[in-house]
């Protein structure tokens, strides 16, 4: 991996860009401090030099005990004092990721405001677009109704009673029913049922992610803790879809009817005949129509409608069909007030006015 020089400031007399390899501020000769800042300017060449490099891979300096002279990790006496190390404690090392390889000595390796500052401007405010703005309000628009002031036209009214009589059929089914007469009867098919046939050989492709290798990439630096800075390297592992071709069996099923015995019959039903009606207006009372019945015939299914009409103060006419009990609050000529929808397809209502 590759190992580059860094730099760093000298806190006592204000230095910038010391080499990193210099154990002392060329300056004023004062010792690199514990836990000083190094840095890795962006331009910094790799060290290729055999004796550098072993300098820079020997470990991290330690620092006298004694005097505070930094010492490459592989001797073992004091550049400053001469003492031996004992325990003397080594400079920190540290891992970077990429985005945040210190480039000057301007801040602190540990001080975590630049990567808040750094985040807070991507937390913006969602803003909802003006279209979408427009389109809500459109469809609140269209779901929205206005009040319109209207009189009653007319009420018109229906009724109708079916009339059902009592007759001989003739039906098919597979039992003949209770007062059924049996005509005749045969076999015939009554459902079919899936049977397996066979198997097909059938081949169809599949694809699969297989790993073809990995990627080895530099995503960050470690500082050495002896002025120098060593390319951190990751890896991850590199896919790619392959597909081949599978054979497999696929099931063919037939149909295979089932068969059963079938009648035809003649039975008596009650069927609708014929239908009464009775219509009115205003006028007339909603009353249902007189049925008459002779001894073969009964009544069936009634129906009723109930349909009031408007006219509001340009004309316009609306019509909004009622159960009866609200039918018969309603006189012509009495206002209203109608909520009419803003799109034709809408329903008409009344606004009924709040009961005391
Ligand atoms: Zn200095
Ligand atoms: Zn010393």
């Amino acid at each position: 991996m590759a190992i580059r020089e860094g730099r760093w400031d000298c806190p006592t007399c204000g230095t910038v860009g010391v080499l990193g390899r210099q154990v002392n501020c060329p300056n004023c000769a004062t010792p690199r401090p514990e836990g000083v800042r190094f840095y890795l300017p962006e331009d910094a060449a790799e060290v290729t030099d055999s004796a550098h490099l072993a300098r820079a891979r020997a470990g991290a300096d330690w620092i006298c005990e004694h005097c505070d002279s930094s010492t490459p990790a592989a001797e073992i006496r004091c550049s400053g004092c001469g003492a031996e190390r004992g325990s003397s404690p080594a400079q920190g090392t540290h891992d970077y990721d990429l985005d945040d390889i210190p480039r000057d000595g301007r801040e602190r390796r540990a001080a975590p405001q630049p990567a808040l500052a750094a985040a807070a401007p991507r937390r913006r405010r969602w803003k909802t677009p003006a279209f979408v703005v427009a389109l809500v309000a459109g469809v609140m628009w269209c779901n929205g109704s206005k009040k319109v002031e209207a009189t009653v036209a007319a009420a018109d009214w229906e009724r109708a009673v079916e009339v059902q009589d009592y007759r001989t059929v003739r039906e098919e089914d597979w039992s003949v029913p209770q007062g059924g007469r049996q005509q005749r009867s045969w076999r015939a098919i009554r459902d079919y049922r899936q049977v397996l046939d066979h198997y097909e050989n059938r081949t169809r492709q599949v694809s699969e992610r297989v790993q073809t290798g990995t990627r080895t990439y530099t995503c960050g630096s470690r500082d050495l803790g002896n002025g120098h800075f060593e390319d951190r390297t990751c890896t991850e592992p590199e896919y790619t879809t392959k597909y081949r071709t599978e054979s497999y069996q696929e099931p063919i099923y037939r149909q295979e009817p089932i068969y059963d015995t079938k009648f035809a019959y003649e039975i008596e039903r009650w069927l609708p005949n014929d239908t009464v009606w009775a219509r009115g207006n205003a006028a007339r009372e909603p009353s249902w129509p007189a049925v008459k019945l002779d001894d073969k015939e009964r009544e069936g299914a009634r129906i009723e409608k109930y349909v009031l009409h408007f006219r509001d103060k340009d004309g316009k006419t609306y019509q909004v069909e009622v159960p009866l009990d609200r039918f018969s609050r309603y006189r012509p000529g009495q206002a209203v007030q109608l909520r009419v929808p803003r799109v034709s397809s809408g329903k008409v209502e009344i606004v009924e006015p709040e009961k005391e």
